[in-house]
């Protein structure tokens, strides 16, 4: 049987792309797209394979939608220079923003953690992007991030308070506490997101060191 090699070789899609035989998909490039999406965090190949058949039976609609998105994200998106967001403008709508509280600043590892906060919109003030944490093990070093760019954002001063917001994991708390002594000196309030129970957890099913963090936290009913 003559290998098929494109949707026109079989006779366009959906279904005329199936081989007759086997009821196999023979096309090379659906092989390269499955392989591309299949990297992506949280797919594997099987939900990659899943996802291309999807936007295959969906190509007039859904898939001309991704595919704008996708060039519109290629075209226009930058990173901020004062925070290190990503956004379509340079400095992003957050730094831009006469509403936000320029004296607080809220220090994250990654652009994922900072949309996640600004989703929950609890934060008002402003942000800035490391880049990672430190990590010995992957020699990630204080200045393979921003860390020199956060002392100078505070060496400018009109900064009251720092939220350091790292990740609750043994090189995203050696990173808090290296930025928390690089930061001594300067007149600002140093903080920290809280670790404990997490909403709707129950008591036994959490590990030993996050019921220590909580008991540890615990605070006076109100
Ligand atoms: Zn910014």
């Amino acid at each position: 049987m003559k290998m098929m090699r494109n949707f026109e070789d079989i006779g366009g899609f959906p279904f005329s792309g199936l081989c007759p035989i086997c009821r196999a998909m023979a096309s090379q490039e659906i092989e390269t797209l499955t392989s591309a999406l299949s990297r992506l965090p949280g797919l594997g190949p099987r939900s990659a394979r899943r996802a291309v058949l999807w936007l295959i039976k969906r190509r007039e609609t859904s898939l001309v939608q991704l595919l704008d998105a996708l060039d519109a994200v290629r075209g226009t998106l930058v990173e901020c220079d004062t925070c290190g967001n990503v956004d379509t403008t340079n400095p992003c709508a957050i730094c831009a923003d006469p509403r936000r509280d320029a004296r607080s600043l809220c220090v994250v590892e990654d652009v994922a953690d900072l949309w996640a906060l600004d989703r929950a919109r609890l934060f008002t003030g402003r942000y800035h992007v490391l880049g990672g944490r430190l990590s010995a093990l992957e020699g990630v070093r204080p200045e393979d991030l921003t860390i020199g760019q956060l002392i100078q954002r505070v060496s400018q001063g009109g900064i009251d308070e720092v939220v350091l917001a790292m990740n609750a994991t043994l090189e995203g708390q050696t990173t808090a506490h290296y930025i928390a002594e690089r930061l001594e000196g300067y007149p600002v309030r140093i903080t920290q997101l809280a670790h404990g129970l997490p909403v709707g957890g129950e008591l036994d099913y959490l590990d030993e060191g996050t019921l220590a963090q909580a008991l540890r936290a615990r605070r006076p009913v109100a």
